[in-house]
């Protein structure tokens, strides 16, 4: 392997370091920073995710409070709980995990979260100051993939990005928040004729599909840096990426490992993102 390895475990460490004093700092004034999260239902890997989101609230010291409601629970039963959060001053950022029964509509819910609370990032208003570069919150792993690219000490002025996959929460902020670092951006998705012939070309990959081997190594500019958001399972069962690993490492000259590139940022641009609201609030 030629390629850096972009460490997501040594870089998440060190920002929720810096999210811990901050969360001292403000606790000690009095505003204990909290996030609520609300899991509806069984869905296992959603259990999975929010008992990792619940756990590094407590390592870094903010209050969090963990809802977990039966599938059956109504929409409005839902909404009624996220007014009620919205209305709590202890809690400064709210997180509905998806996916949600399919009786409840995920689009009224996320909306029903109060703009300052909208930690991930996904309603209408966060996605409209992602697009113009306003104060609400960036989707989690978009903003996590920044600070990882950031890490490489790359400018991205002038730099040619291109972003596999375009969906709301993860493909098009990324492209909105490369094109904001001044890159050039160009969007990949299923209906691409040629991906290859724009990842050649490319100083910064984003590959955010859910398809393994999705990036080949023969699809990469030799010195490109490579961010894999992709969660896949190979033939043997094991956690993968969307980039051919062993192959592409060979090329670049920075790569994000799948596990311990990506996903361990999502979870940390979280806790920033709970702590930005909360020190918002206290003013
Ligand atoms: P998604 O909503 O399913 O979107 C996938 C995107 O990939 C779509 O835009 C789709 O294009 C595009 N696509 C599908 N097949 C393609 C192909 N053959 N060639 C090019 N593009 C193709 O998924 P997502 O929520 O964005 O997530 C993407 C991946 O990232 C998943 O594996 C997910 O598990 C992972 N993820 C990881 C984290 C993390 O923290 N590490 C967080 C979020 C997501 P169309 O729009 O044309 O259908």
């Amino acid at each position: 392997m030629t390629a850096r390895l972009i460490d997501g475990n040594a870089l998440s460490k060190q920002i929720r370091a810096e999210v811990a004093q901050r969360t001292a700092a403000l606790t000690a004034r009095g505003h204990q920073p909290g996030l609520a999260v609300i899991l509806v239902g069984e869905d296992p890997a959603s259990q999975v995710y929010v008992r990792n989101k619940v756990k590094a609230c407590h390592d870094a010291g903010l209050h969090s409070v963990f809802e977990k409601f039966d599938a059956d629970l109504s929409e409005a039963a839902l909404l009624a709980r996220v007014t009620a959060l919205n209305a709590d001053p202890a809690i400064h950022g709210i997180l509905v995990q998806m996916p949600l029964p399919k009786h409840i509509d995920p689009h009224k819910v996320i909306e029903a979260i109060s703009p300052d609370k909208d930690v991930d990032g996904y309603s209408v208003l966060s996605a409209g100051h992602t697009l113009t570069g306003g104060a609400g919150f960036r989707p989690c792993t978009p903003y996590g993939c920044m600070k990882l690219i950031e890490s490489t000490g790359v400018d991205l002025r002038g730099k040619h990005a291109v972003v596999i996959g375009r969906s709301n929460t993860v493909g098009k902020p990324m492209a909105l928040l490369l094109l904001q670092a001044n890159a050039t951006v160009t969007i990949c998705h299923s209906a691409t004729a040629d991906i290859g012939f724009h990842t050649r070309q490319a100083d910064v990959v984003v590959a955010a599909v859910g398809r393994s081997g999705t990036l080949r190594a023969d699809m990469v500019k030799p010195g490109a840096i490579v961010i894999d958001v992709g969660i896949n399972r190979d033939a043997d069962g094991k956690l993968c990426g969307d980039v051919e690993f062993a192959g592409v490492a060979e090329v670049a000259s920075a790569i994000t490992p799948v596990p311990g590139g990506v996903g361990p940022m999502t979870i940390t641009m979280l806790l920033v993102n709970t702590i930005e609201a909360a020190e918002r609030a206290a003013g």
